[in-house]
């Protein structure tokens, strides 16, 4: 049964709800942005105009460029007196170091932490619960937020940060966790050395396994809760918004459920920016509905994903969102650490002028998560920067890990044995999407 009433709210009084919350948003921006300001009046709009959600689609995206335009406090809807916490995110290169500040009151540092409190109440977290939250947080400063979440709820929080998969069975075993919460790939590693162990995770009292940031494919949840022999949920958030929190899952697993108390969502066309039809899939466009410091109207997230709509098994009715497996930019996530395939290309480059083309290839395996691996074609003939063929590659490997903090494995091949389905490079993603296709020819 639906514990928090936005659950239970009936579509028209959600989007009733939705609408009041929408009108004081366009206020708040309208008068206190100057960013918003601007484009509504180039539009001849006033915050009153939007009457129904259809003239919201009359205000123009909010963009991560524009994000890092204003940077550090040009969107900033409070003063700083009001503002209790900063936040920023890692500038990915291609924004030429630029990174993205946001500032939120008490009441948004409130509203963040009481949508982590839902998203572990619709999983049937209680104070009764022992909670393993076991990120690393300076990678992931989402994490605290499980802490701070996990104490507000009663729960017992095992201390357990960044200590080896090794350690983390040893506490599981010996606090008595119920809950653990970390990452898919540190979830992999730690089924790993449990098999390794030859141990049997019902010799344990961990009863649900809830993994974040990245999102959480079935072939994961799968491998994972065969060996855990307990359900494996995943939830939803948005680094320039609330992180985590944005949505969860119940225990049903079909679909997060969104808050949409506090986001209203569109999905879109990534090309076009046409909403799509009801069911079909696009990019997740989000406003914010109460958030006083750092409000985002109609914010691209980037993320591609379907809205179901429809009561869950669950009888909550807010909407749910299929994990995010797909992104409309090629970001890639890996162990924490955001790039884009662009970002690698400049550092692969920047040590090889005659470099002529590369791979960038993600393997999950189960036993070490996931490790990337760089396929580079280059002529042979010509001299290799560095030196020999070897120290060409260690200059490379070692300008990588110290641009973008990870580690890689990289290989010279022929361009015959560059594969075409090697993931994420751009080529390779006009094969596999109409939508990247249309954006980069
Ligand atoms: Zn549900």
């Amino acid at each position: 049964m639906p514990q928090n009433t936005v659950h239970a709210l009936s579509r028209d009084a959600m989007r009733q709800l939705q609408m009041e919350r929408l009108q004081t948003t366009l206020n708040r921006a309208y008068f206190n942005v100057d960013f918003y300001r601007k484009r509504m009046d180039a539009l001849a709009l006033l915050p009153e105009d939007v009457g129904s959600f259809e003239d919201l689609r009359r205000f123009p995206f909010t963009t991560r460029h524009d994000l890092t335009e204003h940077y550090p406090y040009g969107l900033f809807a409070e003063p700083l007196k009001s503002i209790v916490r900063l936040k920023i995110t890692t500038p990915p290169l291609r924004d030429e170091g630029k990174p993205i500040v946001m500032g939120f009151t008490r009441h948004d540092v409130a509203m963040w932490l009481s949508l982590m409190v839902r998203v572990y109440e619709q999983l049937g977290i209680t104070d009764r619960d022992i909670l393993q939250v076991a990120f690393n947080f300076s990678l992931f400063p989402g994490a605290f937020t499980f802490n701070q979440a996990a104490e507000a709820l009663g729960a017992t929080l095992a201390p357990s940060a960044t200590i080896s998969a090794t350690l983390q069975l040893q506490i599981m075993q010996d606090f008595r966790s119920t809950v653990l919460a970390t990452t898919a790939a540190f979830a992999l590693h730690i089924v790993e050395t449990l098999e390794r162990q030859g141990k049997d995770a019902r010799d344990m009292d961990l009863r649900l396994v809830l993994l974040g940031p990245e999102p959480l494919s079935e072939v994961t949840r799968e491998r994972l809760e065969s060996v855990f022999k307990v359900p494996v949920h995943g939830l939803y958030g948005v680094t320039e918004m609330v992180e985590p929190g944005v949505a969860g899952e119940c225990e049903k697993k079909e679909g997060l459920h969104l808050a949409e108390d506090q986001f209203l969502a569109e999905i879109v066309h990534p090309v076009s920016g046409e909403r799509v039809a009801s069911g079909q899939e696009g990019e997740l466009v989000l406003t914010t509905l109460t958030a006083e410091g750092y409000p985002l109207i109609r914010y691209r997230t980037g993320d591609i994903t379907v809205l179901r709509e429809g009561p869950c098994s669950c009888g909550r009715t807010t909407v749910r969102m299929a994990p995010v497996l797909r992104r409309t930019d090629n970001r890639i996530s890996l162990r924490g650490i955001t790039f884009y395939p662009d970002d690698v290309e400049k550092i692969l480059r920047a040590s090889d002028p005659v470099l002529e083309d590369f791979r960038l290839v993600i393997h999950t395996s189960y036993g070490i998560g996931q490790q990337m691996e760089i396929l580079l074609v280059r002529p042979m003939d010509r001299d290799f920067p560095g030196g020999s063929r070897s120290q060409y590659l260690e200059l490379q490997r070692s300008h990588v890990r110290r641009v973008l903090g990870l580690g890689a494995r990289i290989q010279l091949v022929e361009r015959e044995r560059l594969p075409m389905e090697g993931l994420f490079h751009k080529t390779v993603f006009r094969n596999i999407s109409p939508w990247y296709g249309t954006e980069k020819d």
